[in-house]
């Protein structure tokens, strides 16, 4: 029976390390930390979403400035309130919560984030940064959270053969970058790979980002793999990943469950980042 990768604890433990860090540069005389939190319009999910990031943002000692925009802002508008976050010198961070409504262009929106505030890590310049891997960058929250959960449970990727199914701009993309620049074997599936199965049973860790309710079922894993499931589906009014958690886990070393894993991790690392943009802007200042 596999050992259960415990995002929320772990989260724990970094986020209680982090407002401790926090603490040292407010007790010196700094101000706080400060991560601008921007939503368009009323989707359930989204509204959730950040307010888990502000709730985690206030436990740590990070300001959390919220701007909610109506469904229909227009997109220069939107554009417009980036623009003036970006020359704030009390905001470190900037989210705008994706995704955007149908007439926004969100790569227009992300590109319009100035890279140093860019704590989601998706500007093309922050990408450019993992792939050339340097760290001066941004890492996505969600790939960096994993990784940080891998290390914590002393799962080493060097040499393995890690299959990563799903290649969205968000999680598998960036994910497959970053376990490449920590010298794993990877192989990336995606909605046109021919023979899913082949590739995941190949796996030593398997990772499943593409929504698609329990898409990896006992079969597609080999004995022993590390499962990390970073799907979120609501079935029946449930939240489900993308792994059939209940069989697969009786094959698998260690696996991630759905809530309470790769989702709390995610958030964790939104947090590191923008400390680490914080840092940047303090640094810069002194
Ligand atoms: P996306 O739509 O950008 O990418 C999905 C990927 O899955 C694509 O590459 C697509 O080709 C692939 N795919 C779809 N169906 C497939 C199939 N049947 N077989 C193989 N590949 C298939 O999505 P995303 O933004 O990367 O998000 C993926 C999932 O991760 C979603 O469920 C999302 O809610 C979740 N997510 C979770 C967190 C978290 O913190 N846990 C964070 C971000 C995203």
């Amino acid at each position: 029976m596999a050992t259960i990768l415990d995002g929320r604890e772990v989260s724990r433990i970094y986020r209680e390390r982090l407002k401790e860090e926090i603490e040292k540069y407010t007790s010196k005389g700094f101000r706080k930390p400060s991560l601008a939190v921007v939503l368009v319009g009323d989707d359930p999910a989204s509204v959730v979403y950040v307010n888990n990031k502000r709730k985690a943002c206030q436990k740590v000692g990070i300001e959390s400035i919220f701007h909610h925009l109506s469904e229909d802002t227009e997109e220069e508008k939107l554009l417009q309130l980036v623009k003036e976050l970006n020359e704030d010198p009390k905001v470190d961070g900037i989210l705008v919560q994706l995704p955007l409504p149908k007439h926004i262009n969100p790569q227009r929106v992300i590109e319009t984030i100035r890279p140093d505030k860019d704590v989601d890590g998706f500007h093309p310049e922050n990408m450019g940064k993992l792939i050339a891997n340097l760290d001066s960058g941004f890492i996505p929250c969600t790939p960096l959270g994993i990784k940080i959960l891998l290390d914590h449970y002393g799962i080493d990727v060097k040499g393995k053969d890690i299959t990563v199914v799903g290649a969205g701009y968000i999680v598998g993309k960036p994910l497959s970058v970053l376990l490449l620049n920590n010298n794993a074997t990877v192989t990336v599936c995606h909605i046109y790979t021919r023979d899913l199965k082949k590739h995941t049973l190949n796996a030593d860790i398997l990772i499943s980002a593409t929504g698609v309710p329990h898409l990896i079922k006992e079969d597609m894993v080999k004995d022993g793999a590390v499962v990390i499931d970073v799907g979120i589906s609501k079935v029946n009014g449930k939240i489900v990943g993308d792994v059939d958690f209940e069989r697969v886990k009786t094959k698998a070393s260690y696996i991630t469950p759905v809530p309470g894993g790769v989702g709390p991790m995610t958030i964790t690392a939104l947090l590191l980042n923008t400390f680490k943009a914080y840092k940047l802007h303090i640094e810069s200042v002194c």
